[in-house]
């Protein structure tokens, strides 16, 4: 504990004068400093809480791209412009004089790492999300023979939405005329809606040129969505599903007699789920049989699990009636209770041909060099927000928030609340002087400004007036071809319009 040094001066300002005023006999507290790390919603929601619930914290929020919101911007499908208005709360909330951006800030990279914030900062909120996706684990996943394998979803999303590091991903949608999509999440049910929309009803979104023009000379009808458990267990919601039938001249084909069976079967249990229900609902009205009638259809298939992607003959010709590859599957019976099915293979095996195969079966979070990581679970190990080291120990001032916290689940709104534990965790530590303490005068908005120079930071950092030029320049080229926005796509032009205007 350093002494406290007296007397205080501090400036207040009225409206006509400024005058020096002297607390003789005690410290004042001074404001605390918060760094958030990543400026997605977890990030600005944890930021919104602490301006609201307190008068003294400010909060700093570090970025690694240029452009804030994370998922917001690079996974949320563009046509569902709706959910991104949180943005306007997280505008907000940058534009309070208590926060600054830093966009272009990688924490953890050689000019910032995490203990320098440490060691500047009253307290760090890790709120990075999660940048890396399962694999299937199956042979031929990679690729061979110049073909590409198994494309993430999460890099399919991020191609269509714009994030820079996916723009090279080799997206061919010419060459064949059916999908499959590994996963029963609402990640797939996206994907699947973007493949199967008219282009022209997304042309008014923020999808990128580049993306909208791929899609206009696609030549993929069909896509199939599989999943290893049966229509009691998928993962995707009411609402994304009803999307799903309400696109135009598009069969939509699952095994109502599955459905049928399995909804008797556990009629009781699905009785105390009435979204369940209405799913199952939904599936059993719009389901036709299988004999295609109309151009495009989307498949929903159950209990297989993709055991291999299976290449033709090197030198088959390619085209939409000739695949370029297969991807096989074991079919699946399930075993135990209903909320817990799990799946097991039969011994019996399918293959649909297909051109590209994507898989949809979860995010995972990585590590933050010099942050605790749980391997196991890829979350970083915490207690209700606060950060716990190998030993289960709590790191003082160290938080996590959002899907780096509880995994890389739920949607907006639950990030959301979850952010909100965060921040009154770091309330109620300043509060009790866990963190924070008032002679901690090492720990100062001047020290911390130091340490942002000495690293670079000032010098290299995207500012939130700067980000909103970039935001501006997008909204305007949007105009011109009649979308909400034309999303910069390149980190370096992003720099360049954000420097040159
Ligand atoms: C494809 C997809 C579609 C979705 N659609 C919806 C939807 O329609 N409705 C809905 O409610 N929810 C949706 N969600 C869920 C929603 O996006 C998440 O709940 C939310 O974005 C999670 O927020 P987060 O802040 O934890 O992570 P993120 O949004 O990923 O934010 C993390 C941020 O941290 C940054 N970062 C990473 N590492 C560093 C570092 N070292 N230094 C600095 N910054 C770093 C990243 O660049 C990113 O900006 C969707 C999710 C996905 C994947």
């Amino acid at each position: 504990m350093r002494a406290c040094v007296l007397p205080v001066a501090t400036t207040l300002r009225t409206a006509s004068r400024t005058v020096r005023h002297f607390a003789a006999s005690a410290c004042l507290p001074r404001d605390k400093n918060v760094a958030v790390v990543g400026g997605g919603a977890a990030g600005f929601y944890a930021a919104a809480r602490l301006l609201a619930k307190t008068k003294n914290v400010n909060v700093d929020v570090f970025e690694q791209l240029p452009t804030p919101y994370g998922l917001v911007r690079f996974g949320v499908a563009p046509d569902h412009p709706e959910v991104k208005n949180c943005t306007t709360k997280f505008d907000q909330v940058s534009g309070s004089p208590r926060v600054r951006y830093f966009g272009n800030v990688q924490v953890g990279s050689q000019q910032l790492g995490l203990d320098r914030l440490c060691s500047a900062y009253d307290g760090v909120v890790l709120s990075y999300g999660a940048s890396e996706d399962r694999r299937l684990g199956i042979p031929g996943e990679d690729g061979e023979n110049g073909r590409v394998g198994v494309i993430p979803a999460r890099r399919f999303v991020a191609w269509y939405n714009g994030l820079p590091e996916a723009q090279g991903l080799r997206v061919d949608l010419e060459s064949y005329d059916k999908v499959v999509i590994v996963g029963h999440g609402n990640v797939a049910l996206d994907c699947a809606r973007i493949l199967l929309t008219d282009p022209a009803d997304l042309a008014t979104t923020d999808i990128t040129a580049n993306a909208l023009e791929t899609l206009r000379n696609s030549k993929v009808r069909h896509v199939e969505m599989v999943g290893r458990r049966g229509p009691l267990q998928v993962a995707f919601t009411t609402k994304e599903l009803r999307e799903m039938t309400k696109i135009p001249d598009m069969d939509f084909i699952c095994d109502r007699e599955l459905v049928a069976a399995e909804c008797s079967k556990w009629a009781e249990w699905l009785d105390a789920s009435r979204s369940l229900k209405r799913m199952m609902d939904l599936l059993m009205k719009h389901t036709v049989g299988e004999g295609r009638r109309q151009k495009k259809s989307f498949t929903l298939s159950f209990l297989k699990s993709p055991v291999e992607v299976v290449y033709d003959q090197p030198g088959a010709e390619e085209s939409a009636e000739a695949p370029p590859q297969r991807i096989r599957f074991e079919v699946n019976r399930l075993e135990g209770a209903v909320d817990a099915a799990r799946a097991v293979g039969t011994g019996a095996f399918v293959d649909i041909p297909c051109g590209m195969v994507l898989r949809s079966i979860g995010y995972v979070s990585t590590p933050l060099a010099g942050a605790p990581f749980n391997k196991r679970r890829k979350i970083i190990p915490n207690i209700a927000g606060r950060v716990t080291d190998d030993s289960g120990e709590l790191v003082s001032g160290l938080y996590a928030a959002g899907w780096v916290k509880r995994g890389p689940v739920g949607v907006i709104a639950t990030t959301m609340q979850d952010a909100y534990r965060t921040a009154d965790a770091v309330i109620m530590d300043i509060s009790n002087g866990h963190i924070g303490n008032d002679s901690d005068t090492g720990r100062s908005r001047d020290a911390v400004d130091q340490m942002l120079d000495s690293s670079g930071v000032l010098e290299t950092c995207v500012t939130n007036a700067q980000w909103k030029r970039l935001d501006a320049h997008e909204t305007e080229a949007g105009i011109k071809t009649g979308k909400s926005r034309e999303k910069v796509t390149d980190i370096d032009r992003m720099l360049s319009i954000i420097r040159s205007e």
